[in-house]
């Protein structure tokens, strides 16, 4: 079953493209990354993707419902942005559970239950009263990916989930955000700059450069022929 079908997708800001083409299947409970350098397209894709952004040219499907003109918080995906986007001035918890409540209009009680339920599962419990400021990045990083997990969606989009954290959090996350996609049967979709944390995470990689798809396989298809995943991805040295 496919979850999310990209077909045809150009997107321009000015003189930049920034999408020059780009078709993709993702399948139903598949943990997928997107591998690019900076600048590559990444983040406009997801942003596309979650309805934040319009094409200029081609299709968004979802379970092969077409998503062109379907607004963000009536989509069956949830973001997590490269930089929180927590609101500084809300607890843990009314950051969880404000798109609960206004977003899929869930009322306080059970918005307060779904909320509770995914800290527990996050092991972020002891945080929710606490305010942006009052936690470290790889707390608030747990409360912002809590606050996506807690829509329920089927697709969970991750934008530089792990850009900014210590190595060991970084190493930690990596693996749990894996597994806990996997344990809510969502799929995937992982946009990074790090080839390793591509390869430890995801099912597929689609590596993407200048706009466009340059390779798309499994970690292993894509260790056998590692040429263009490093040149593309900018990054290291061949282990
Ligand atoms: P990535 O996430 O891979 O770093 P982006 O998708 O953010 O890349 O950006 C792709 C290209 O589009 C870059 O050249 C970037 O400068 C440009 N771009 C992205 N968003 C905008 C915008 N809102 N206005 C103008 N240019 C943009
Ligand atoms: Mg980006």
């Amino acid at each position: 079953m496919t979850a999310v079908k990209i077909l045809g997708i150009h997107k321009s800001f000015a003189e930049v493209k920034a999408l020059d083409g780009i078709d993709l299947t993702i399948e139903d409970g598949e943990n997928f990354a997107i591998l690019g350098p900076s600048g590559s397209g990444k983040s406009t894709l997801l942003h596309i993707i979650a309805g934040l952004e319009d094409p200029d040219e081609g299709t968004v499907e979802f379970n092969g419902v077409a998503q062109n003109g379907i607004p963000p918080h009536k989509r069956d995906a949830a973001i997590v942005f490269q930089h929180f986007a927590l609101y500084p001035h809300l607890s843990s918890l009314e950051n969880i559970t404000l798109g609960l409540r206004h977003g899929l209009g869930l009322n306080k009680q059970v918005a307060h239950a779904r909320a509770n339920d995914v800290a527990d599962r996050m092991q972020v419990k002891h945080l929710l009263d606490r305010k942006p400021k009052e936690m470290s990045g790889g707390q608030r990083q747990r409360i912002a990916l809590a606050r996506a997990l807690a829509r329920q969606s089927g697709i969970v989009l991750l934008d530089e989930p792990l850009s900014g954290l210590d190595a060991q959090l970084h190493a930690v996350l990596r693996l749990e955000i894996a597994s806990i996609l996997r344990s809510v049967g969502a799929t995937g979709i992982n946009v990074t700059h790090d080839q390793l944390d591509a390869m430890a995470m995801a099912d597929r990689i689609a590596v993407i450069n200048l706009g466009q798809i340059e390779q798309l396989g499994t970690p292993d298809e894509l260790y056998a022929v590692p040429q263009t995943l490093f040149v593309a991805s900018f990054i290291g040295s061949p282990p």
